[in-house]
């Protein structure tokens, strides 16, 4: 079962704009519709310099999470 979700009221997203985009209740992040939009916006960070990728989390939805890269040095 998913859990709920909600649209944020007075939330700024990085590009400064409000961010009125779909969340999750259970970890307040971004609700995703379908792998392939998960994975377009993973790309779209990825491409941005942030790598990132998307994952189906315990709460049932699509998130794309920061990916970990191990840094030299
Ligand atoms: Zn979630």
């Amino acid at each position: 079962m998913k859990s709920a979700c909600y649209v944020p009221e007075g939330r700024q997203g990085w590009w400064g704009g409000p961010d009125t985009r779909l969340r999750c209740r259970a970890d307040d992040k971004v609700v995703f519709f379908s792998e392939a939009d998960a994975q377009k916006a993973a790309n779209r960070a990825t491409n941005r310099g942030d790598p990132m990728i998307f994952y189906r989390g315990k709460c049932g939805h699509l998130h794309v999470a920061r990916k970990k890269v191990r840094r030299h040095g």
